[in-house]
C-alpha cells in the first residue's frame, strides 16, 4: 500500500486544468518543504506520485527551528582573533 500523504500539511498550489489521471478536475504543483517543485497531480494519484519521497522532504523537518545554521568560519575567526573584534 501507498504510504498515507498528508495532504494538509503539503505545500500544494493549485493548477489550472485537469489531472492527467482522469481522477480530478482539480489538479496541484505539490513543493516540499524548501519550496521546490516535486509533483504535478490530484488528490487520487499524488499518494503514489509522493510515496518515494520521505517525510522531512514533504513536509519539512520535524524540529525545524531548534538548531539555527552558523557558518563555521565566523567561529573560527573568532577563535584565532582574526574577526573585528
Ligand atoms: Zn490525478
Amino acid at each position: 500500500m501507498s504510504t498515507k500523504i498528508d495532504f494538509k500539511r503539503l505545500d500544494m498550489r493549485w493548477r489550472q486544468g485537469e489531472c492527467a489521471c482522469g481522477g480530478s478536475d482539480d489538479r496541484y504543483g505539490v513543493y516540499d518543504s524548501r519550496g521546490i517543485y516535486l509533483a504535478l497531480g490530484c488528490e487520487t494519484c499524488l499518494p503514489d506520485k509522493l510515496k518515494g519521497f520521505r517525510e522531512d522532504v514533504l513536509y519539512g523537518p520535524p524540529h525545524e527551528a531548534d538548531e539555527p545554521i552558523e557558518p563555521e568560519d565566523d567561529m573560527e575567526r573568532v577563535a584565532y582573533g582574526l574577526g573585528d573584534f
